[in-house]
């Protein structure tokens, strides 16, 4: 039987606060103000972006000197499509500049007509964004520019009226998901209400869910087997706290639960007993809702608790 694999788009996304210390704080200040600072470290090197130990002696490092906004590009590559958020909306290419007094190289974008335009070696400068906050996106980008160099920019020590102290960055990964082959059987089944695992052809255990290999054994797993409907808590926790965006009733029960068939035991919640009779060796069976694609939760059968032997493997 061939199954189309499944596939979703999937988002994680969140915001990081973060105090920046003294240094970034600095250079992310200098920024708003349209000053690019780095650091000094003890055996004579311009740090930029700076950071507060140096990378080769891990001494503490606090002396920060101002840079050009103008540099050299060192090395690049071409963005063919920019995706949300990154600094230009047209292809641009992430370039390294070391800019002029520093001894390292700074990421960030460079605005160009195209790759073609683009060479290591070649004089760029920042363009500023026309609002400074104090953050990274200050500069709004690098840009070409015709010079071989700057003069001397005068010297800043890194002291500002108000200093910026922290920034939230906001986190996103948009991907694309596939279950791969085994999950995506093992979904495909739970759309009809059936739990199907695999059995490892070598040790003949059975998994649900299913990985498509035996986590034990090593070797590759295809045999479908349905298992459960119904199961065995085999341990359990009792949840005290809320979670945002979950809509369940604290104090409840989250158990391992080992389904008739399976080798493994997986987690469900399990309702329609009070929390504190939830106890190891519960029968249980899934409780579907409507429109549900898994089982919402696990509810006791009403049979004999299982003999502790019977389940002691899948603890
Ligand atoms: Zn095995």
């Amino acid at each position: 039987m061939t199954t189309e694999v499944l596939k979703a788009p999937l988002v994680v996304e969140f915001p990081f606060t973060r105090s920046l210390g003294p240094v970034q704080s600095a250079f992310l200040t200098g920024l708003r103000e349209q000053v690019v600072l780095g650091v000094r470290t003890t055996d004579g090197r311009t740090l930029v972006p700076p950071v507060e130990y140096a990378p080769v002696t891990a001494d503490e490092i606090r002396d920060l000197v101002q840079v050009a906004p103008t540099g050299t590009v060192t090395t690049w590559a071409w963005n063919h499509a920019p995706r949300r958020d990154q600094p230009l909306e047209t292809p641009f290419a992430w370039v390294l500049v070391r800019l002029d007094g520093a001894d390292t190289a700074l990421l960030h974008a460079l605005d160009a007509p195209g790759p073609d335009a683009v060479h290591t070696g070649m004089r760029v400068r920042v363009r500023w964004a026309a609002e400074r906050t104090g953050a990274i996106t200050d500069i709004a980008c690098f840009e070409p520019y015709d010079s071989a160099s700057d003069s001397e920019v005068a010297a800043h020590d890194g002291q500002f009226e108000s200093m910026v102290t922290g920034i939230v960055a906001q986190a996103r990964l948009d991907y694309s998901y596939s279950p791969g082959r085994a999950q995506t059987a093992y979904i495909s089944a739970l759309a009809d209400r059936r739990i199907v695992g695999e059995r490892c052809p070598s040790c003949r255990k059975v998994y649900v869910p299913p990985r498509g290999a035996c986590p034990t054994c090593g070797v590759a797993t295809a045999e479908q087997v349905q298992v459960g409907p119904g199961g065995t808590v085999t341990t359990f926790c009792i949840v005290n706290i809320k979670a945002r965006n979950l809509d369940i009733e604290v104090p409840y029960v989250y158990a391992h639960i080992a389904l008739d068939g399976a080798d493994l035991a997986l987690h469900g919640r399990i309702g329609g007993i009070p929390y504190d009779q939830v106890r190891m060796g519960l029968r249980v069976e899934p409780v579907w809702t409507e429109g549900g694609r898994y089982p919402d939760h696990y509810r006791p059968t009403g049979e004999p608790d299982a003999d502790y032997e019977t389940f002691k493997e899948l603890l």
